[in-house]
């Protein structure tokens, strides 16, 4: 074995472990779907950080990933995607691709992802990383979340990764009876997650808690 490929290994090893550790800190917080836990063990977060940030990768902060965007901390991350309560095969419409690195997390539950991002750079990067990768069950769209993806609705679920001044009504419209959204609402910098859910024609939100999205920019974002 060569010492550069010998290095590569023991930083693959080193990652693992650090994932496994990050896992287990996100259950002491709470997190107990198994299928999420799973998911966030295998995704290999460092891949989705610039190079330069990779050994930070696996601490619970949210790491910008350039064009003035972020990617969500992994607790915010797991917390989001438990609050959907998925079952494998469902259709999950994402707004904010950004890194790729929720999807990916979504896509290693075997969910159908369909995610959209406005910044022409960051949807290629992570069409790119996806191939690389061989990541699977994503289709990804370049455009406004707010307005969804009409022609492939209604979603199961759905996961909005960016924080905007009200909830856009097109992905209520978007949504499956039933369904479960989960959105940051609030003012700039300063949100409180919501949980929307549609059931027999009634739709009803309940507050999870505060958290600090991006921008939401958009027909019904800022
Ligand atoms: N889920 C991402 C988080 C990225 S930050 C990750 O895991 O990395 C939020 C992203 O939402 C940014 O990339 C931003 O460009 C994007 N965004 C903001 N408003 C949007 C809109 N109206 N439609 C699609 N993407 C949007």
């Amino acid at each position: 074995m060569t010492p550069q490929r010998s290095g590569q290994y023991r930083n693959f090893a080193d990652y693992k472990r650090q994932r496994a550790r990050m896992a287990r800190q996100l259950e002491e917080r709470g997190i107990s779907d198994e299928a999420v836990l799973a998911a966030m063990r295998a995704v290999q977060r460092h891949l989705f950080v610039p190079e330069a940030l990779q050994s930070r990768a696996y601490e619970d902060h949210p790491l910008p990933i350039g064009f003035g965007q972020t990617i969500s901390q992994p607790a915010v991350v797991a917390f989001m995607t438990q609050v959907l309560e998925t079952r494998p095969d469902m259709r999950v419409l994402e707004i904010g691709t950004g890194s790729g690195y929720q999807t990916a997390v979504l896509a290693a539950m075997g969910l159908r992802v369909f995610t959209v991002e406005r910044v022409e750079e960051l949807h290629a990067a992570a069409r790119e990383l996806f191939a690389a990768l061989g990541v699977e069950g994503v289709r990804m769209k370049l455009g406004d979340g707010t307005l969804g993806w009409k022609d492939q609705a209604p979603f199961d679920r759905i996961i909005v990764t960016a924080g905007g001044p009200a909830l856009p009504h097109p992905l209520v419209e978007q949504l499956a009876d039933p369904g479960i959204m989960v959105i940051p609402v609030g003012k700039k910098r300063a949100q409180r997650l919501l949980r929307i859910s549609k059931r027999d024609g009634r739709v009803t939100a309940r507050a999870l808690g505060d958290v600090a999205f991006v921008d939401l920019v958009g027909d019904h974002g800022w």
